[in-house]
């Protein structure tokens, strides 16, 4: 089959790789309709994270083409969408709602799903099967659910989104834009985006956005206080991972407020006397997009919501290289690569 392979920082090729075959009797092996690049697979292409010869891809949206001998909710022929980390969704973890944190947990990075064909570890518990075949214009949305959206969503919720409260969110990637998506699904009130990009800021006023705030670091957590009484934010989504979007949303956070951090962090150190005396509650990490793949991918099915707008750039799978340079040099947002 032919799959992404990432030989090193900036070196993207696709090449023949073995396809997957069950070694578990709970194993699947899917054929993927449609993957992606991640915003976090850009990390290892500029060097902030080591890369030797490694496949890409980590979401993905596909057809059960076989199953291990005890997998029970899919069978062969399902359209299917998973998290971007298998788990068994039955450990005690996994029933608490936080299934990226499995006790069995297998990182489908690890497998690499830009490429034909996956192996999916845990396949009861980490797919979920569409009522039935979609039409082709809901493919990208029920892709974006199997990573950004479900961590956009899950970054709400860690933030204690709700009616009345005003939200700010910090980053307008793919993830960012749809916090400002599930702000709006969870009643926000007030959905503060920032954002310097007049395209990206375009696509969160359609996400339901009421406010954009160019500015960033100290001059942006000015801005949000301006704009809430001098208080901050009730809920404030972290979506980058450095120190300084991290610190921006802390301190765009009113005392009593949530922060919901999802950006993957990166060399972030918090200052522990600032953070004392900032009464603002942090929940956050790799979201358990399982927790929330049943009800989003409803709302997507009966076109309630449109998150695969996010994606702004489809290539074949053979013009990965090409993907991967257009989100690195910021002509594209999210890329879709086609199988
Ligand atoms: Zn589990």
């Amino acid at each position: 089959m032919r799959g992404v392979v990432m030989y090193a920082p900036g070196d993207v090729r696709v090449e023949d790789r073995e396809k997957p075959t069950i070694t578990r009797p709970t194993d699947a092996v899917i054929r993927i309709a449609a993957t992606c690049i991640c915003g976090s697979d850009l990390w290892p292409y500029r060097g902030a994270n080591e890369v030797d010869h490694d496949p890409m891809g980590h979401e993905y949206v596909g057809i059960v083409e076989e199953i291990g001998a005890d997998v029970k909710t899919v069978n062969v022929g399902d359209f299917v969408v998973g998290s971007f980390m298998a788990s068994d969704n039955t450990c005690e973890i996994c029933r608490a709602g936080y299934q990226s944190r499995c006790v069995h947990v297998v990182p489908m990075g690890r497998f690499g799903t830009q490429a034909e064909y996956s192996l999916i570890p845990h396949a009861d518990g980490t797919l979920v099967a569409t009522p039935g075949q979609p039409d082709a214009d809901l493919i990208p949305s029920l892709l974006a659910a199997s990573d950004v959206l479900g961590t956009g969503w899950f970054a709400a919720v860690a933030a204690e989104v709700g009616p009345g409260k005003t939200v700010a969110v910090v980053g307008d990637g793919a993830v960012g834009l749809l916090g400002v998506l599930a702000a709006r699904e969870l009643g926000a009130e007030r959905i503060i985006a920032m954002s310097r990009h007049a395209d990206r800021q375009a696509l969160a006023r359609e996400f339901g956005a009421t406010d954009i705030v160019e500015e960033r670091g100290d001059e942006g957590v000015a801005r949000i206080k301006e704009l809430t009484n001098g208080l901050g934010a009730h809920s404030v989504i972290e979506a980058v991972g450095t120190q300084e979007s991290m610190m921006q949303a802390i301190r765009a956070t009113r005392p009593g407020g949530h922060v919901g951090y999802v950006g993957v962090s990166h060399d972030v150190a918090l200052p522990g006397e600032e953070l004392f005396f900032s009464g603002v509650h942090l929940h956050g990490g790799p979201a358990p997009v399982r927790r929330f793949l049943p009800e989003l991918i409803q709302l997507i099915w009966d076109r309630r919501i449109d998150p695969g707008r996010v994606f702004d750039l489809t290539l074949p799978l053979e013009d990965a290289a090409e993907g991967y340079r257009a989100m690195d040099e910021r002509r594209a947002t999210k890329v879709l690569l086609t199988v």
